[in-house]
């Protein structure tokens, strides 16, 4: 029978070690999150080979005193709580003690480390978790930590890393978070003796953000800044339409703390969705503070995730918050270009070709219903679109689909078909927030057969497809006929539309359960497969049609996130031809 005993201390820690920095990037996290909690102004963090030969922090905080030092080098010491109860006050970043003595069980590790009116400072070498020596050492009041040869102890560790520049990149990405998260805290970054950044203290996260990823980022990102009782939200985001292949520019703290959370990141994809095409992810540097007891951050030992206790309720009030700013931001970009004063010599004044709105219908999509009524949803004090469309001039259009404007910046490409889907699902959106649809009966029903699956769904689903101008009858089983449609569809549109919507319902796109989402669901469906695009119009048409999408809530994207235009300024365009 084997014996139970228990482990070494020098067992454990490398245990331990597994979860609590399992990579260099790990390690370097634990690291500048003690140099943050001692009060550091400065760190400059360096590493070789992807952190395999050496990684180094290096603070100006208030540095430990001997007797700490050897303390902090146990497990479970720590400086920051007393009782489980901290947890739920929690204003440091570490808590669990277990980082400094985890980095030493599986490095060659160097401690040095003086504390203020301290005579000399202390120097600590632990090898493999085995300690060399202690001793006396000269350096200023702060600390520096060196873990060297990592994982090389524990070759099952050091397989599992990946290559160098991997795990640099790892390691770049986190010391960035943390220089996100403390703008006042000066950062500087060194690889293999080349300087990754060099940032000093910033007054503002713009001003960082500028000195980490450069100002050209910078100037694209936008401030958001709100707040609801116990809860806020502040930071950095993409304007709509800029969107990223990747979520790697998504970065989210709460509480100040870097994080992975599901539910913010839920809910910033959610407020996007309308602003960016499917498969792209939006920019954004989000902080999200609320009360440390209902969140907690103690479900993984690398502090990664954190869970909410009102994780309904953060997501709601982050999509609130990004909604808003993002409907702005489609206002306030187009206040930016109408501003701009018409440079002299570009030919007539704009104003001569914009019409007062009455005067060119919109383009809607041809009806076949006689005495037709389009629904017409309440018309917005339009000064937006005047001002705007006064500046565009309508010069053209190219292969059918995209027309061609001067502005008095430049020149814009309009995507007719993105403009016109814009236009109608908001239009269709606010004809269905103000209760049932009327139907127009059409002369000859349509008959629809569908599969069981299609037809239980309809049936069940029946009442809310007839609230939005269908009428069908059963006849026998499944089948149908359509005998009533919207008055804004062509009949003839009507049977792909159905079978389109349940899909949809079948594969849960749209769930009747949430009638506000479902109605936007079915607005963007509608806009996208059901309204025609019509012929282009002449000039006064076109530019009426350009005023139309400027009263829209977000003019910059169709509602499936694709942009409406691209507008090419006359800078760009010298530049293009090489003028003097
Ligand atoms: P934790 O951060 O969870 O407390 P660590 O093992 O990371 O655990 O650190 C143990 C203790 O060592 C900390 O509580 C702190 O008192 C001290 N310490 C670690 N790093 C530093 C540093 N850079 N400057 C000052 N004190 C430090
Ligand atoms: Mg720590």
């Amino acid at each position: 029978m084997p014996r139970i005993h228990i482990l070494s201390e020098r067992v454990a820690n490398q245990i331990a070690a597994g979860e609590v920095v399992e990579r260099p990037a790990a390690v370097i996290k634990e690291l500048i999150e003690n140099s943050l909690d001692a009060g550091a102004s400065r760190v400059e963090v360096e590493f070789r080979q992807g952190g395999r030969e050496i990684l180094r922090v290096e603070d100006n905080g208030c540095g430990m005193s001997r007797v700490d030092a050897l303390l902090a080098l146990e497990r479970h010491a720590t400086s920051k709580i007393s009782e489980t109860a901290d947890l739920d006050r929690l204003a440091t970043f570490g808590f669990r003690g277990e980082a400094l003595p985890s980095i030493a069980s599986v490095s060659r590790f160097t401690l040095q480390t003086r504390a203020e009116g301290a005579d000399a400072g202390t120097e600590i070498l632990i090898d493999g978790g085995r300690q060399v020596h202690v001793r006396d050492c000269g350096r200023p009041v702060g600390t520096s930590v060196e873990a060297a040869r990592l994982f090389q102890s524990v070759p099952a560790r050091r397989k599992f890393l990946k290559t160098d520049a991997t795990e640099s990149a790892h390691l770049v990405q986190c010391v960035r978070l943390y220089a996100l998260a403390c703008p006042r805290v000066a950062f500087t970054l060194v690889e293999d003796g080349r300087v990754v950044f060099r940032s000093p203290q910033c007054a503002t996260l713009a001003e960082r953000v500028a000195e980490i990823f450069g100002r050209q980022l910078a100037e694209r990102l936008v401030p958001i800044e709100s707040a609801e009782p116990g809860l806020r939200l502040s930071g950095l985001i993409g304007r709509p339409g800029e969107g990223r292949s990747t979520r790697n520019e998504l970065m989210m703290f709460v509480n100040g703390r870097p994080v992975d959370s599901r539910a913010l990141n839920f809910a910033l994809l959610e407020s996007y969705r309308d602003s960016l095409p499917e498969g792209r992810y939006p920019r954004a540097i989000l902080f999200f503070e609320c009360n440390p007891a209902d969140v907690d951050v103690n479900i993984h030992p690398a502090k990664r995730e954190v869970r909410f206790r009102r994780d309904q309720q953060v997501r709601g009030f982050v999509i609130r918050c990004v909604l808003e700013r993002l409907r702005e931001l489609g206002a306030a970009r187009e206040f930016e270009i109408a501003a701009v004063d018409r440079p002299p010599g570009l030919g007539e004044p704009a104003a001569a070709f914009g019409l007062p709105h009455s005067a060119a219908p919109a383009p809607c999509p041809p009806s076949a219903f006689a005495g037709d009524s389009r629904p017409e949803p309440p018309r917005k004090a339009s000064a937006r679109g005047e001002g705007r469309v006064r500046n565009w001039r309508f010069l053209g259009t190219a292969h059918e689909l995209y027309a061609l404007y001067e502005t008095p910046s430049g020149i814009v490409l309009l995507d007719r078909r993105a403009a016109h889907e814009r236009i109608w699902f908001e239009r269709l959106r606010a004809q269905f927030a103000q209760g049932p649809v009327p139907g127009q009966r059409l002369l000859l029903p349509v008959p629809l057969e569908l599969e069981p699956i299609a037809s239980a769904i309809l049936l069940d689903s029946r009442p809310f497809i007839e609230a939005h101008g269908f009428e069908i009858a059963e006849f026998g089983t499944n089948f149908f006929r359509v005998e009533a449609a919207p008055q804004w569809m062509e009949p003839a549109d009507a049977e792909p539309f159905i079978r389109d919507l349940l899909g949809e319902l079948r594969d849960g796109k749209l769930a009747v359960s949430s009638l506000d989402l479902a109605r936007d669901e079915l607005a963007r469906l509608a806009a996208a497969r059901a309204v025609r695009l019509p012929p282009a119009g002449d000039a006064s048409a076109m530019e009426e049609f350009a005023a139309r999408l400027f009263e829209t809530d977000s003019p910059l994207t169709s509602p499936a996130g694709r942009p409406t235009f691209i507008e090419i300024d006359r800078a760009e365009l010298a530049r293009r031809f090489q003028r003097p």
